[in-house]
């Protein structure tokens, strides 16, 4: 029997991790698959997505700049896509896509599980209000934080996810101009891409780290440089990269395709070693 396929689809791709996350956890389960990177511009996404579901495609990940088209091409959203309005994770069923998207969860085991944060009861500040800040909102709620502020360079975007949670008690929305009248929080979410642009990237005060704080990345490698090396200049208690929450959200896609969870710790340690070696980000 020749091995199921997948994919993780995104522009650029090459540099993707997934492939190499998902045969890991193949292989430590004996279970053959084919995983592979497809780049594919937003106009050819569609197109492309169909092409791999007539070869056989069963599941795939999408990544940026794909999540709002992969969102709306779904024939049918898990509650905890549908509430987070992103998908980053395809299953083929009835001849369609089902959309879900593990990013919220995988950040939240990672958090907890990994770093053994209890996010009960704490004050959050979340940077950014693009489709991986919509993915992770609902999940750190659910979580139990007290409370979650959201700051975002486009204000209307900050207002919008705000309203799509639906949680004025504990939601609120504040200018990135403010923010060093907002005092300190004790976990700091960068669901921003500034590190990845030609800007200057972010200007935050050091008041925003409250004592004990814990500031998380959700890019990795050298996109996570400037605000970790940020945190720990200002002596956060923890400074931890997106890399945990890449590979819990794929553990937790891989279980959802392939009805079996792997263990992370093994393929989490080799990437964070390589990670380390080559940015020095933890
Ligand atoms: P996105 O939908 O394009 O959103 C980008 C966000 O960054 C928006 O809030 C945007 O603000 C903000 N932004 C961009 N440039 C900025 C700047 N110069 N200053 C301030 N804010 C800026 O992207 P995304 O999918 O949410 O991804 C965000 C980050 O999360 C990326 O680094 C991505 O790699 C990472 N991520 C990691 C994982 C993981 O598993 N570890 C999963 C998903 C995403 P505006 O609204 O004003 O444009």
């Amino acid at each position: 029997m020749s091995a199921h396929r997948y994919a993780v689809f995104g522009h650029p791709i090459a540099h993707s991790l997934s492939p190499r996350i998902h045969a890991a956890f193949g292989a430590q389960l004996g279970i053959a698959l084919e995983y592979s990177a497809i780049d594919a511009t937003p106009a050819e996404f569609a197109g492309a997505l169909q092409v791999f579901a007539a070869g056989g495609g069963r599941g795939a990940n999408v990544t940026l700049p794909h999540k709002e088209q992969a969102h709306a091409l779904c024939a049918a959203l898990t509650p905890r896509a549908a509430r987070a309005g992103s998908v980053n994770t395809l299953t083929r069923v009835d001849g369609g896509w089902q959309g879900d998207t593990t990013d919220g969860a995988g950040l939240v085991r990672d958090l907890t599980g990994r770093h053994g944060l209890d996010l009960r009861g704490r004050r959050v500040l979340l940077l950014g209000a693009g489709g991986a800040a919509r993915s992770v909102a609902p999940a750190l709620l659910d979580a139990g934080i007290d409370q979650l502020t959201i700051a975002n360079r486009t204000a209307a975007r900050a207002d919008a996810l705000s309203d799509l949670l639906g949680d004025p008690a504990r939601v609120h929305v504040r200018y990135l101009h403010q923010l060093d009248e907002l005092g300190g929080f004790e976990l700091i979410v960068n669901a921003t891409s500034a590190a990845r642009g030609d800007g200057p990237g972010l200007d935050l005060p050091r008041s925003l780290l409250a004592p004990r704080a814990a500031c998380v990345d959700l890019g990795y490698g050298e996109a996570a440089i400037a605000f970790l090396a940020w945190a720990r200049a200002h002596d956060a208690a923890q400074a931890i990269s997106g890399l945990g929450m890449l590979v819990e959200q794929a553990a937790e896609a891989f279980e959802g395709w392939h009805g079996e969870r792997p263990d992370t710790d093994p393929v989490y340690a080799e990437l964070h070693a390589h990670e380390v070696g080559l940015h020095a980000v933890e």
